[in-house]
This record gives C-alpha cells, structure tokens and sequence, in this order.
C-alpha cells in the first residue's frame, strides 16, 4: 500500500507541476502581458490545462485512490495519508465529472473574457463585455448541471470555493448579516459630524508607495525569499509552489489606502499559503481549506489588525519615513479615523467594514438571478443600479464603478463572492479565539509586533493546510461553527466608538 500511495504521489506531483506552470502564465497575463499576446496565451493556457485535466482524471489515478482510501483513513483520521486520499479524491470525482473539451472551452472563454473585461471596463461600455458574461453565465450553467446538485445550479458552484456551502445555508446568512448592518449604517450615515479621510489623499509617487507596502508586508511576515510584489488592475495571490507565492498590489497615485490595505490583504492570503508545511508540496493538501477560509486570513490582517488603533500607531512613524512632510501634524487618531471612515461608495474592494458585506449581498443576488435564468445579463446593469440605490442610496454614473469592477465573473467565477463575507465572519471569530489565547495580542501591532500572532495563525491554521473541510477546520481552530454574531459584536463595538453612538 505504501509503495502505491507513493506512485499516487509522484503521479499528482507531476499534474501538480503542470498547474504550477499553468499560474504562471495567468499570472504574467495579469502583470506584464502586452495586450497583443491575449489570443496566444488563451491557446497556451487552454492546452496546459486539458493537458493537466487529463493527466489528473487518468483511470490509473482513479483505481489508486479506489484502492488506498481506506487504507489511508485507517491510519487515523488527522493522518497525512486519510487528509490526502480524502482531498485528492474529492478533486478527482470532481475533475473526473468535467470533459477535457468543456474545460479546454472554458479556459479559453475566460482567457478572452478577462481580456475584453479590461477594456469595457477601461471604456466603461458594459455592452462590449455583455457577449462574454452571457457566455459564462451559460458555462456555468452546464458546470453545474455536469458537476450535479440537488436545489439550485449555485449549489454546485458554490461547493468548488466553499465545499459543503449551499444557497440555502449561505444565503440566510448573508441577509442575517445585511439586517444586522442596516441600522448601523443608517445610524452612521445619520451623523452631522463626518470623518475626514483627506490626510490620505494627495499626490504619492507610485514607486515610493510600492516601497512602503514591501516593508510593510516583509514586517508581517511575508517572506520575499518566497515570494514577491507587483502591480495589477485588479490586485491578487497566486502561488505556483509554497515558496513561491506572488501578491499584487494596486498603486492609486491620488489615493494612499488602496496599495496599503490592497497590500496587507493580499499579504494575509499569502501568509497562509507560505505557512503550508513543505510536506506539502505539490500534493492536494498544500495551500487553505477554503476560499472563504483564505478570506479570514486576509481580512483578518487588513482589517482587524491593519484598521487597528495599535496598528496606526505603528504606521504613522513608516508613512512618515516614505512621504517625508506629507503626515506632519497627523496623530494616530486621526490615521485611525481615517481609515476606518464609513460612507456609502460604489467600490467593494474599497469599501469600509461597515458596508463592505452588502456589496457581496449585491453581488450574490445578480449571479444567482443571472445563474437560474431570473434575470438577463443585458439587464444586469439596471438591475445593479436599482440594488445601489437601495442599499447605498448611491446609484453609479459609469459602469465602471458599477458592474464592471470586478474581474471575478470574467474569469469565469461565479459562487465566489460570498467566501469574502464567509472569510469576513471568520475573521472575527479567529479575533475572539485569540482574546482567550492570547491575551493583550491586540495591542502587539503599536511595537510592530506581529510574529506572536502569526504563531497562533501558523499553529492552528496555516499549519493544517488543506487537510480538513473548512466547517472541521474552524470547529478545531477556534471551537465552534460559523457565526454572525461576533464580527456584528466587533463592527457595532468599533464603530459606536468611532462615530459616538
Ligand atoms: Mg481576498
């Protein structure tokens, strides 16, 4: 048994490397591409993806997991063997359902997809990428009808991010969520005195802002041995081994917090793909349990630790060093303040604590229309607006700070968006564990001190990889299963203060 788990092991290591090689070149597309090598690297990326689809989805493959599974259970539960045979088959029943030709097409539409997302978005003309967002709703939709499900399409779509969420589990609790918000952000919204966030507008020299968020992420733990940091539209993570785990960052020349907490967010992914065990290399298990799982890494990062009062002291002294007289006369409150300063606005990667979960609302609602035929694609726009407006009282004058600011749809992902309010909940359980574990951690951050709470991160999350399904992982992290209540405890606790209500 043992010499045929490792034969299963050298057999996904190789597929392994061939989606290494494969996100290197998304990411590239993403960093450096010229426009013009969009057609070309559609067609490379489609072939190494069939490629790796049906290297991964071989009957040899399927008949060692068949043999070794319980085996490997057999060994233990929290054994290397029973987490790897129980997510090595999981990918494999879900590969397995996929056709190599129907992926090869998804690819390829996505590929050209993100490409035209870039433009329409660049143009604000919705019209231009409308073709290639119909085409992916109706992948989509036969992905999920391949892939199976029992209520809704979105099930099955979900369940890749998320394994084991559903619409009917996810959905209540993002309209739970949404109810618990509302009177906050009317309460917010309703106070004559605002907070200014001007000492964060200006005029900052890109290159000088990419040189603070390298301090800043090396000083969190970020190991640039494995890793590095580059610009993009739209700023994300991509690993292509544990020690080689790349984050973007999006550098806004008028405006300070979008690379800085772009940075620390990316950061936080990046953390705990770094902190997979080198055991872990090219198997199934390296990297997190969940999108929504990831998502409490990164928002616990930048929002928890880095929209902290004890964080800004720390990063007052640093934006000082790096725009020398533009923080002169700016205390730690005020940086506080500025930060964490809640208004309505159309950007979701931009938006505060407060109002950042009814973007996501937003969005689950369009894609679960669009994916079960209740509304048109061409009639998304209207309908997005119509959602601004009663959520926000907002309503967008340009597509591009409405519906095309994502680039999720456009590489085809639809059932993502609701891990980032999962990760949000997450977070703020991960904050309540570590005040019993760890008491006075939240002031750490004012001396810099961030290590002791990557310890507790590293011990009980980062450590344990993609070895438990994401409602076990979270039951051993932190005691219990998912839960609204403690980031409403969090959000009403900070912003009560803030605001004075
Ligand atoms: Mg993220």
């Amino acid at each position: 048994m043992e010499q045929k788990f490792q034969e299963l092991k050298k057999r996904f290591s190789e597929v392994s490397a061939i989606n290494s090689a494969a996100a290197v070149l998304h990411w590239d597309q993403q960093v450096y591409m010229p426009p013009g090598g969009a057609e070309a690297r559609a067609a490379a990326s489609a072939a190494l993806e069939e490629l790796s689809h049906v290297k991964f989805t071989s009957d040899a493959n399927g008949a060692l997991i068949a043999g070794l599974y319980d085996w490997a259970q057999g060994l233990g539960e929290d054994s290397f063997e029973a987490s790897y045979l129980r997510a090595a088959r999981r990918d494999y029943d879900i590969a397995k359902k996929l056709p190599a030709d129907f992926v090869g097409e998804f690819s390829k539409t996505t590929s050209l997809a993100m490409e035209a997302w870039a433009k329409a978005r660049a143009a604000s003309d919705f019209s231009a990428f409308a073709p290639h967002l119909q085409k992916i709703v109706d992948l989509n939709l036969r992905k999920a009808q391949i892939l199976g499900y029992k209520d809704s399409p979105y099930d099955a779509l979900l369940d890749l991010y998320e394994p084991g969420a559903t619409k009917a589990a996810v959905g209540p609790v993002l309209r739970k969520l949404a109810e618990g918000l509302k009177p906050l952000i009317s309460e917010i919204n309703g106070r004559k005195a605002k907070i200014s966030n001007g000492i964060l507008k200006g005029d900052f020299d890109e290159e000088r802002q990419l040189a603070l968020v390298n301090e800043l992420t090396a000083a969190l733990g970020y190991d640039f041995k494995r890793g590095r940091q580059d610009r993009s539209v739209h700023p994300f993570t991509t690993g292509f081994s544990i020690n080689d785990v790349r984050i973007t960052t999006r550098t806004q020349r008028d405006y300070l917090p979008a690379a800085v907490y772009g940075s620390i967010h990316e950061c936080g992914h990046a953390l705990y793909s770094q902190g997979s065990p080198q055991e872990f290399e090219f198997t199934p298990l390296a990297d997190g349990a969940s999108l929504g799982v990831h998502e409490s890494q990164s928002r616990f990062w930048e929002n928890i630790v880095g929209r902290s009062r004890p964080f800004c002291r720390w990063l007052l002294p640093l934006l000082m060093k790096h725009f020398p007289g533009k923080f002169d006369g700016v205390t730690a409150d005020q940086l506080y303040a500025a930060v964490n300063r809640s208004e309505p606005s159309f950007i979701r990667v931009e938006a505060d604590e407060v109002n950042y979960n009814l973007h996501i609302l937003l969005r689950y609602e369009i894609e679960t229309a669009m994916l079960e035929g209740a509304l048109k694609v061409e009639d998304a726009p209207a309908f997005w607006n119509a959602k601004m407006q009663d959520y926000f009282g907002i309503t967008p004058a340009k597509a591009s700070d409405g519906i095309l600011q994502d680039v999720h749809w456009s590489l085809g992902m639809i059932g993502y968006f609701p891990t980032y309010t999962l990760g949000n909940l997450i977070s703020a359980q991960i904050a309540r564990k570590l005040d019993a574990d760890l008491p006075g951690w939240a002031d750490l951050p004012a001396h810099g001190e961030f290590a002791p709470i990557l310890s507790w991160l590293r011990k009980h999350i980062h450590s344990q990889g993609r070895k438990y399904l994401p409602g076990r992982l979270l039951q051993r992290a932190v005691g219990e299963e998912l839960r609204v209540e403690p980031f409403l405890d969090y959000i009403k606790d900070k912003y009560s203060k803030l605001y004075g209500f």
